[in-house]
């Protein structure tokens, strides 16, 4: 049997390999994005995998497009809450559309897909949710209020979730990314990420596969006796 999967931003960086993982691993694949038509439609034609558009930060979108996609590839068992961005500033600095477009693109999004598809997960007894955090939302980061608060109420989201999705076989488990080379890190200018990768004890930045691979684990129909943890996958830069 094939089981659906849901991947926001599935179409660059971390979601694009995760969709990739997943779709090489036999999953019906999914994967949405919110404004580059571009790069979404150059995902599709070099993968294959069917993409869909909407904003994740918009309740009513999330619960339209997830009933789209249940239409077209069957009930969703799996979801990946990755879709994610920055907007930087020092507190005194960030305006206040900064703070929201930030947690409600980051962390709402988790309530907005969730809501949209755990009751079907729960009532089939199956599913399998992956929201994924951040290094910074465990350790915070100078500059990003916004970002270490949504990222850091993931983590808690999930350990929620996970309690309500424990006796009904769905798993909610979330990851922390350390820094990961993708289009979102490339914006970090290049003396900071030296100042950064000094600190990676891996001596590196992480590569968008190596966190597919994790969320790959936390899926798989036999991971059911894991929920409501957090995986870092971060090259050893924050351990605790
Ligand atoms: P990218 O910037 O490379 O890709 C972001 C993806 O999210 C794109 O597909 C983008 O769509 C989509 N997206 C953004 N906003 C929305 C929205 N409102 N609605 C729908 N889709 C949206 O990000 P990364 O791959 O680097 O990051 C993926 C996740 O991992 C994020 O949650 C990020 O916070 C987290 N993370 C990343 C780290 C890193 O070092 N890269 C470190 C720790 C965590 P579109 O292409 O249309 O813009």
């Amino acid at each position: 049997m094939s089981r659906v999967a849901i991947v926001t931003g599935g179409t660059r960086g971390i979601g694009a390999a995760t969709s990739v993982a997943l779709r090489d691993a036999g999953y019906k694949v999914a994967a949405v994005y919110g404004s580059n038509d571009e790069r979404a439609q150059a995902f599709k034609a070099e993968t294959g995998i069917a993409i869909y558009k909407w904003d994740v930060a918009d309740f009513a979108a999330c619960a339209a497009g997830c009933a789209q996609i249940e239409k077209d590839l069957g009930p969703i068992e799996v979801v990946v809450n990755n879709a994610g961005i920055t907007r930087d500033a020092t507190l005194h600095r960030m305006s206040f559309e900064d703070w929201k477009a930030v947690v409600d693109t980051n962390l709402g999004s988790c309530f907005n897909m969730s809501r949209a598809t755990f009751p079907g997960m729960r009532e089939r007894k199956f599913g399998r949710i992956v929201n994924v955090g951040s290094i910074n939302g465990q350790a915070g980061q100078y500059g990003q209020v916004n970002y270490a608060a949504a990222k850091s109420g993931i983590h808690g989201f999930t350990k929620a979730l996970a309690q309500e999705g424990a006796p009904h076989g769905v798993t909610v488990n979330a990851i922390a990314p350390g820094y990961i080379d993708t289009d979102m890190v490339a914006a970090v200018p290049e003396r900071v990420l030296e100042k950064i990768i000094e600190r990676i004890p891996v001596g590196r930045l992480g590569k968008a596969s190596e966190i597919a691979r994790a969320i790959l684990f936390l899926v798989a129909d036999d991971a059911g006796f894991l929920t409501g943890s957090t995986l870092s996958v971060n090259g050893g830069q924050h351990m605790y």
